[in-house]
């Protein structure tokens, strides 16, 4: 991963992006695409949207049905406060489908109305026997979100004082986003969706500089897609063109998947919520092989992305995925330092040329 690869990966990382409150993680594409001479602006579901024109003359130039909508979504695992106590305990509700054994217990930042709260996500202590109900059971293997508090030093009334009430977002603290480099893999909280958030604006910049896309090409940051579906549908529905494109992660299980953490990006073919359009998948796998990739293919267990959502959903006619394999998903997770860079040179590709890779445009 090159320096400015890697930097924009931090960036996105730093900032905070629970479900429903993506501002941080949004602000910090608006500066990108500012910064690359393309417009961005909101829907109304709050979707951040920038277009890609096509290479001018073309055909297709400017005929935006055959547009394609790349989705990136920009939230992240995150926890909502469910009712706060008197005595200032904070119970939680999850706001994305993960266990809390994924996390441990660990610093965490609560968006409070008058600015972030320090707290610790906390289960209890080890040294405890039956008594301490929560504790026992988690040592008995039941981990369950209702177990976990958050402990914050304060009572509910100074709790209230900050402007923390229940609806406020929970994160994972700051100090446990710095990216954690290991030889050819680096691991961190949120990696989910911010490296391919990395890689689509890669695959941007690689379209600035030429040659440009067949057909326009909108980048759609979406919000609460942790929750299932999200605002994506809005955006399939209401933007021109039949191809909805979810870049996101494609987890990594060896005995179920046949994968591991590969530099390689993944073509997905089916999830929950949709088989993705098989014409298209194949498309993007002849990409790859053209680019010398061998990518992994994507039949995912408790997955579903953007565009599958959208297309259970019936906002859009296709959908595709291209999926950037992940270690420990949920969790503290793992990617290939290559693969957010090989998965831009296949995203430009394709959009490149859709119908296949013998036909991209020349300059
Ligand atoms: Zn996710």
């Amino acid at each position: 991963m090159n320096g400015t690869t890697r930097a924009l990966l931090q960036k996105l990382v730093t900032a905070r992006g629970p479900c429903g409150q993506e501002e941080e993680v949004l602000a910090v594409c608006v500066d990108w695409f500012v910064s690359h001479g393309l417009e961005a602006w909101h829907d109304e579901a709050g979707n951040l949207i920038s277009r890609i024109a096509p290479a001018s003359g073309s055909a297709q130039s400017n005929d935006d049905s055959d547009s394609i909508k790349v989705f990136i979504h920009a939230d992240e695992i995150s926890f909502i406060i469910k009712r706060i106590l008197p005595d200032g305990t904070i119970k939680l509700a999850t706001l994305g489908s993960f266990g809390p054994a994924f996390l441990g217990q660990l610093p965490v930042e609560i968006l409070g109305d008058a600015g972030i709260v320090p707290g610790v996500l906390s289960l209890g202590s080890w040294h405890t026997g039956e008594e301490t109900a929560d504790v026992w059971h988690a040592k008995h293997g039941n981990y369950d979100i209702n177990q976990y508090e958050i402990i914050t030093g304060m009572d509910g009334e100074a709790l209230v004082e900050r402007g923390v009430l229940p609806g406020a977002r929970v994160v994972i603290a700051g100090q446990h986003r710095t990216l954690w480099d290991m030889g050819r893999l680096v691991a961190g909280f949120a990696l989910d969706n911010r490296a391919p958030i990395t890689a689509t604006l890669g695959a941007v910049e690689m379209l600035l500089e030429g040659p440009a896309p067949r057909s326009p090409v909108y980048i759609v940051c979406t919000r609460e897609e942790e929750l299932g579906s999200g605002t994506a549908g809005f955006a399939a529905e209401t933007l021109p063109g039949s191809l909805s494109l979810a870049v996101d992660v494609s987890p990594v299980s060896p005995d179920e998947y046949g994968n591991e953490v590969d530099p390689y990006p993944t073509v997905g073919l089916r999830d929950d919520y949709a088989v993705y359009n098989k014409d298209v998948a194949d498309r993007l796998v002849a990409h790859a092989l053209a680019l010398e990739m061998l990518p992994g293919i994507g039949i995912f267990e408790n997955y579903s992305s953007d565009a599958s959502a959208a297309k259970r959903l019936g906002r859009t006619a296709k959908a595709a995925l291209v999926g950037i394999p992940m270690e420990n998903t949920h969790g503290y997770e793992i990617i290939h330092t290559d693969a957010i860079e090989n998965t831009a040179l296949l995203l430009a590709s394709f959009l490149r040329s859709p119908s296949g890779p013998a036909d991209t445009l020349q300059e």
